[in-house]
């Protein structure tokens, strides 16, 4: 099936390179890996940005260094499964993030180097009926990432020094926001949920003890999805899309 087909939105936009944004290993998994390897089956080129490396993670007995480079690794397999091989470690401490400008430059800085047509993170706003989805650390990633999309990525003026680094502006025309609510455009992932749960098993650190319970979690919610939206018994990732061009 074209992948037009498989993305239902109010508008036929579909992307030709997307660069997902996310706070911490295991965000893209949970929220957006059917619908990553529904875009790298067609072709679609993929990009993760990672602004931490989950340093603050569970097992509490490891340190930050030690849970860096497990971590790492584990994103940097569950991507593979998903058809992923680009992965931009940001560096940022995991548990402090806040939205401001050295956030915003680097996610601005990192738009421009990737030069996607679509940015896919966090919602920067707070659900209140999902509040695992509104880790601090998701909202200023959101935030910041809204802030570098536009205005920052596409304004010579915002970090004059990006220009000095020799990346030029970039406009990215949409955003697909993980928000739980207010979805309106829906990504078929019934080709793809699989490798989206091999993907999230592949965070062993994080999932080992859900691994029974994991895979019938992930289909539940991919099927109260497309009901809410009305598509039936399809399986479906839901998204808020933005207008950016
Ligand atoms: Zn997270």
């Amino acid at each position: 099936m074209a992948l037009a087909e498989l993305i239902h939105a109010v508008d036929d936009f579909v992307p030709s390179k997307a660069l997902l944004i996310v706070a911490h290993p295991d965000d893209i998994d949970f929220g957006a890996a059917g619908t990553v390897a529904t875009l790298t089956d067609h072709g679609v080129e993929v990009v993760y940005g990672l602004v931490t490396s989950g340093q603050a993670g569970e097992p509490a007995h490891l340190s930050p260094a030690e849970l860096t480079e497990i971590r790492q690794k584990e994103q940097t397999d569950a991507a593979a499964i998903v058809g992923v091989t680009e992965l931009h470690w940001l560096g940022f401490p995991d548990g402090h993030l806040v939205a401001d400008l050295e956030l915003r430059k680097a996610l601005a800085r990192l738009i421009r180097v990737v030069r996607p047509d679509l940015v896919i993170t966090h919602s920067p706003v707070r659900n209140l009926e999902r509040i695992y989805a509104a880790h601090p650390d998701h909202l200023a990633t959101g935030e910041a990432a809204v802030a570098a999309v536009y205005p920052d990525a596409r304004n010579g003026h915002s970090f004059p020094e990006l220009l000095t680094e020799g990346h030029a502006p970039h406009a990215v025309p949409r955003l697909w926001l993980m928000t739980g609510y207010e979805n309106n455009l829906h990504v078929e992932i019934g080709d793809t949920i699989d490798r989206k749960i091999e993907a999230l098993l592949a965070h062993h650190s994080q999932n080992s003890d859900r691994a029974e319970m994991l895979p019938i979690m992930i289909r539940d919610w991919a099927a109260d999805n497309a009901a809410a939206a009305g598509l039936g018994e399809r399986l479906v990732e839901s998204f808020k899309v933005v207008h950016t061009e």
